[in-house]
């Protein structure tokens, strides 16, 4: 027993070994990944409709299984066995489907009965170099939005930039400068997400600032215990904190019940007990030291069609009136429906400031014909858009 013990742990010495720094490690195609020293995260860049493959290794009992949403990936797990003295091992393929740009989480779980399990997350971004072009197309409707800020003395920030999926604070410094649509670099933090630890969060604030010390530089805060996670003296490098409401809940595994997911919305019950739950999920984020509400009165797909029914005149006045009252903007963000022209009418009503976002997946620029829309229906000018302190520096 001994001596296939210390055969197997000269094998996975030999393997690659990939997670001896126990951050994050970055899944590479081919490789193989010894149980000793394995993550327990590591991120693939895996292109829209691509794959990873790697070899996870296994015990002679210890198999791995895998968790994760059909609607986003494929996983296959084929198991080996391994040969004279040689760790089984199971290969593993995942497959992003084309249309899925967001992350795509995948679970895998070893047990073997007498060690405890262990878990191994496996979080796979979109791949760089998928969009041809990440300046804005200079045509009509954009010239036109152009045209109408210049007239209007609207300067527009895109405050929901992610910094994912191949775009870099490099491009949207250089979008910047080809457009006169000022840029930021913001991105997710929280727990299921790429990052997570306030020295994730310091070295993405300094990436950011390297490539324009004036742009501003934002966070994305998806747990709702944010404001504890992330320490003040990390606060302090970020201007903004942007959130929205597409995150209520728990998945009997423990997981956040992600809105915009079918299979994770299955179970919405009354659809008027669900709304009452989520308008006070909304006042409760409100209630957060956030700068931006993104994405305003979103519905997942099941409930969208019942849109007006739900969204009643008092539900939408309690939103909109807390933002108000705590200075937080409305978001008005390019390719979404959310929220309707007769919320924002009632925003602008009430006195609530505007904000403008792309919530961009890759470097591909989003067709901004919503915000020019918004410009107009709201007739709105310089005044009613939000403009924080970094923007005067
Ligand atoms: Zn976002």
């Amino acid at each position: 027993m001994k001596d296939t013990g210390k055969a197997l742990a000269a094998i996975a010495a030999a393997f690659v070994a990939c997670a001896a720094a126990h951050a994050a490690a970055e899944i590479r195609n081919g490789a193989e990944y010894a149980l000793d020293g394995l993550a327990a995260e590591m991120t693939a860049r895996v292109t829209r409709g691509g794959t990873v493959r790697f070899l996870l290794e296994e015990g002679e009992r210890r198999r791995w299984e895998a968790a994760y949403s059909p609607n986003e990936c494929a996983v296959a797990l084929e198991h080996r066995a391994g040969s004279a003295g040689a760790p089984c091992r199971a290969a593993v393929t995942i497959s992003k489907h084309a249309s899925v740009q967001t992350p795509v989480l995948v679970e895998f779980r070893l047990a073997d009965g007498e060690t405890p399990a262990r878990t191994l997350r496996v979080v796979t971004y979109t791949a760089p170099g998928e969009a041809p072009d990440f300046r804005y197309p200079r045509n009509r409707m954009f010239e036109a939005l152009l045209a109408e800020c210049r007239a209007r003395g609207i300067t527009i920030v895109d405050w929901h930039l992610h910094i994912r999926g191949g775009m870099t604070p490099e491009m949207a410094v250089a979008r910047e400068k080809a457009s006169s649509i000022l840029s930021s670099a913001m991105e997710n933090h929280g727990r299921e997400w790429e990052i997570f630890t306030n020295e994730r969060l310091v070295e993405f604030a300094a990436a950011a600032r390297r490539a324009n010390p004036k742009m501003p530089v934002g966070i994305q805060v998806n747990d709702r215990d944010w404001f504890k996670q992330i320490d003040a003296r990390t606060r302090a490098r970020f201007d903004y904190i942007l959130a929205d409401t597409m995150i209520m809940g728990k998945l009997p595994n423990g997981r956040d019940k992600r809105l915009w997911l079918v299979k994770d919305m299955a179970d919405i019950g009354d659809p008027e007990r669900w709304m009452d739950e989520y308008v006070a999920h909304n006042l409760r984020i409100l209630d957060e030291p956030i700068s931006i509400l993104a994405n305003p009165t979103y519905l997942p797909a099941p409930l969208s069609p019942m849109y007006d029914r739900l969204w009643t005149e008092a539900r939408m006045k309690a939103v909109i009136s807390k933002a108000v009252a705590r200075g937080i903007a409305i978001e008005i963000q390019a390719e979404s429906p959310f929220p309707s022209p007769k919320f924002l009418r009632m925003a602008k009503s009430m006195g609530a400031k505007f904000s403008f976002g792309t919530n961009n997946f890759d470097p591909a620029p989003k067709d901004l014909t919503r915000w020019l829309d918004a410009i107009t229906w709201l007739d709105l000018h310089g005044d009613d858009i939000w403009s924080p302190a970094c923007l005067k520096k």
